[in-house]
């Protein structure tokens, strides 16, 4: 029988309740269980796909295409499982699909309300996960903080989970905020209590508290919290912060967390192995030797926006035993005027995904620059399309060459949109999730992969136009990734240059810790080379 483990968080948000979950969910897939993961995001939106970046960070897209938060992006490489579109849903999928229900007439006339109508859908993509996943344990994360009036029906639909299938079958886990007080000089339990009382206000007693911290706390505190809150005091998990999320699941072994669950769940673990998280942590110690990446981007006021990009690079770096650090460069703001000056002390130059104008020709510079100078340049997505378009306006001398995206008119429609496809409805018309790329035999990608093929996720609209790649052949571009069911490019490089390569997908989505994704270890070694 499938096992629950719920994780909630109290307080503030950005606590790590992700990673907590995570890092959990490590410790007891390596002493051998099956583990799954999922997210409950309380906002109304269908799905991330369509959230600004800079509010939401990244979209995390899943191997079936799902546009998903990027906290499924942690789960993934912590517990090195592909997740799927059920493993995020938010309130506005189920507020949708009831109000469909509704317009069909499947409630029969019945008032529909959040109880029992919302609380049985969350119920039922709980019990999807588990039918189709046959897991030993779920972790579910509910998003936000206990007490938001979002996340009510999610709360009530999981202590109707508890109250179905027992406290044998169910846990609760709930991450809060233990705050330390510098000017008296002692941490504070009282926030932690409160949101225990509103889970209990809510029909939920937490059964191991995940108290968050600046720094370890001591035993007497956690008699205290133990007391309040009415959990055993071996219950009580202290979790200071850490340098590194990738620490934290050894972190979390010390505490017992993952026996504490496998006694309240009747869970039979057999023996840690966790040797190989523990080779990727000393890893990250012995990186001490930075390397320096200049990300163009347009979302670069927050970082989790290129979140996986970011610890691609990072993975990738640690296996070479290099820190990667990021130079965050506004592609809005870098000009025909400007590029040379801001980027001359490029070693290594990264244009990740981008939609919409705005930035694209400081993209269009960045890969000129790079191209020139033979400086390695990784180009993601619309990081490929602007490589092409800089190829196509300075090697083929086609001085209008653009993307449809931005110029529909342009004569030289290097990238442009499928026929068939319209741009209208932009919730629907993304080429999304895994397709598998042929590789050229003997082409940088190929040494890369070190195989024929790849299989990467997708997320975009535009194409390159194959009206045009004749003439780029002819001029050194090397099409080395084909998708063969519609030949469409899905990689391109430059022979004449060191390290040039530029993707249609987002191999950023497949790195995991000890494995980073090939393109991403190939680059951060050329610019290793270099530095
Ligand atoms: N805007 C481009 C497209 O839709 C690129 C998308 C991306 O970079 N994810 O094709």
């Amino acid at each position: 029988m499938t096992k629950h483990i719920f994780i909630t968080g109290g307080v503030v948000s950005g606590l790590g309740k992700g990673i907590t979950g995570s890092s959990l969910g490590v410790l007891l897939k390596q002493s051998g269980l099956k583990v799954f993961m999922q997210k409950f995001d309380p906002y109304l939106n269908i799905d991330p796909g369509t959230m600004n970046p800079i509010e939401h960070g990244e979209v995390f897209v899943t191997d079936d295409g799902g546009e998903t938060d990027l906290d499924l992006g942690h789960y993934e490489r912590f517990i090195d499982v592909n997740l799927s579109k059920t493993s995020s849903t938010s309130a506005g999928k189920i507020y949708s699909e009831a109000l469909d229900a509704e317009r069909q007439g499947k409630y029969l006339g019945k008032t529909v309300q959040v109880i029992p109508h919302i609380t049985n859908l969350i119920k039922e993509k709980i019990y999807k996960v588990e039918k189709e996943n046959a897991a030993d344990v779920i972790i579910s994360e509910i998003g936000g903080t206990v007490g938001d009036i979002e996340s009510q029906p999610f709360i009530e639909a999981i202590r109707q989970v508890r109250m179905e299938k027992g406290k044998e079958n169910v846990m609760f886990i709930h991450v809060a905020l233990l705050p330390f007080l510098s000017i008296s000089s002692e941490f504070k339990t009282k926030p932690i209590q409160h949101s225990v009382k509103e889970m209990l206000s809510l029909g939920i007693q937490p059964d191991v508290i995940v108290a968050r911290s600046e720094k370890e706390f001591d035993d007497k505190l956690k008699d205290k919290i133990s007391s309040f809150c009415n959990v055993p005091k071996e219950n009580v998990i202290n979790c200071p912060d850490s340098n590194s999320i990738y620490k934290v699941p050894l972190l979390i072994e010390k505490t017992n967390l993952h026996k504490i669950v496998a006694k309240q769940l009747d869970l039979k673990l057999g023996e840690l192995n966790i040797s190989d998280w523990i080779k990727f942590v000393k890893n990250i110690e012995n990186s001490k030797e930075e390397i320096v990446i200049h990300i163009v981007g347009k979302y670069v006021e927050l970082s989790d926006a290129y979140l996986s990009v970011m610890e691609s690079l990072k993975i990738a770096g640690y296996e070479i035993k290099k820190k990667v650090k990021f130079k965050w460069i506004d592609a809005r703001k870098l000009t025909k005027e400007n590029f040379e000056q801001i980027l001359k002390d490029a070693k290594g130059i990264l244009v990740p995904g981008g939609f919409g104008e705005e930035g694209i020709e400081g993209k269009i510079c960045a890969a000129h620059f790079a191209r020139i100078n033979n400086i390695p340049y990784l180009g993601i997505c619309l990081g490929m399309q602007v490589a092409c378009i800089e190829f196509a306006r300075n090697v083929l001398n086609f001085s209008d060459a653009n993307t449809t995206e931005l110029n529909e008119n342009t004569l030289h429609p290097i990238i442009h949109i499928l026929e068939g496809k319209n741009k209208e409805n932009i919730g629907g018309t993304l080429r999304l999730g895994r397709y598998k790329t042929t590789l050229k035999e003997n082409s940088l990608a190929a040494n890369l992969y070190k195989t024929n093929f790849a299989i990467e996720r997708h997320r975009h609209r535009y194409e390159f136009n194959n009206d045009f790649k004749k003439i780029f052949e002819e001029a050194g571009m090397i099409f080395s990734g084909i998708y063969d069911e519609k030949e469409l490019v899905e990689i391109i490089e430059l022979s004449e240059n060191d390290f040039f390569i530029a993707v249609q997908y987002h191999p950023e989505f497949t790195s995991r810790p000890n494995r980073p994704n090939p393109l991403f270890l190939g680059f951060v070694k050329a610019i290793a080379k270099n530095s």
